[in-house]
């Protein structure tokens, strides 16, 4: 099956500020997307074009592997900021305005209550919901007429733990039924439990896409000393398998390529084989904050 969605050099100048710079990436179908960058990389741009919303100085993106259209859209459901209900009435009439904006999910809608669990409260106003139950009523005005695609701009911003957790279940069961999920976060622990694909953006540019366990896969790295670190340097120059030799606080840091970390006793012999007496060796493993930070600076 073609990607979901395929996005292929798309630039946005908003004025002379230059918001996204030639973003390519594509969404594979089944995937849990994450768009992932701090505040200002430009996560909600990308998520307005992609829905129609802005339009881009430059590039082009398909949805289903064709050029965007109202059909393609209609496949979509999203949630790109909080939408205006109606607060004096109560969650299920404003279920049923929404659905008639959207023209979709007019008899879809106490299944839609019942998959963000309000249904006992479908009768409330509004009004009386808590910040959790708002952003419930939110997804499931997203849901209405069952669409194969969901569009959440920072779905978990504002709510308090318990509905941190209430969303990101949801959004695991929405994926295991076979939806197609795209979410802007900064939150890199956010895409790390829940997303199974993601984008990094850094001012506008995307830094890398794909698989999460590929793009965020822990690190280990060996931490090494001696008492001259020039003739240490030079010895580990020639190690097999060496991605990135670094000084850092006294010690050189090593990292490898993947799958090819050598035992600690393998580089101490070959460091000793040098003519080099290490008088430091240790496995650490880079955390992947540590990593995230490094990405995005
Ligand atoms: P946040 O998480 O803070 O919402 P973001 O990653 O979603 O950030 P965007 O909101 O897309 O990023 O912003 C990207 C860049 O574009 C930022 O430098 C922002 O200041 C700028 N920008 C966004 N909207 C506008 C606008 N309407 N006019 C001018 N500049 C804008």
């Amino acid at each position: 099956m073609s990607n979901i969605l395929s996005i292929n050099s798309i630039t946005k100048f908003y004025g002379s500020i230059r918001a996204l710079h030639e973003v390519s990436f594509d969404v594979p179908p089944g995937s849990v997307f994450g768009v992932l960058g701090p505040n200002g990389s430009g996560k909600t741009t990308l998520l307005g074009i992609i829905m129609d919303v802005l339009s881009a100085s430059g590039g082009t993106y398909s949805w289903f592997g064709e050029p965007p259209s109202e059909r393609s859209r209609q496949k979509i459901g999203t949630l790109l900021e909080t939408p205006n209900f109606y607060h004096y009435l109560s969650g299920e009439k404003n279920l049923h305005i929404a659905a008639a904006i959207k023209g979709r999910g007019k008899d879809d809608i106490s299944r839609v209550l019942e998959v963000v669990k309000l249904t006992e409260r479908k009768d409330s106003r509004f009004s009386t919901y808590s910040l959790g139950m708002k952003q419930r009523l939110a997804i499931a005005s997203c849901l209405l007429g069952n669409p194969s695609v969901l569009v959440f701009d920072e779905p978990t911003n504002g709510l308090d733990p318990v509905g941190i957790a209430y969303t990101r279940e949801l959004i695991r069961d929405l994926a295991k039924e076979g939806k197609t999920i795209i979410l802007a976060s900064h939150l890199l622990d956010e895409v790390e439990k829940v997303c199974t694909h993601v984008a990094i953006l850094q001012k506008g540019q995307l830094l890398m896409a794909g698989d999460v366990n590929v793009v965020l896969t822990n690190e280990d790295f060996v931490e090494l000393g001696a008492p001259n670190l020039d003739q240490l340097r030079t010895a580990l120059a020639g190690l097999r398998g060496v991605r990135q030799l670094k000084d850092l606080n006294g010690y050189i840091q090593l990292v490898f390529e993947k799958d090819a970390l050598m035992e600690l006793g393998e580089i101490n012999k070959y460091c000793f084989d040098h003519g080099v007496v290490l008088n430091h060796l240790q496995l650490r493993k880079k955390s992947l904050e540590s990593k995230f930070m490094e990405l995005t600076n």
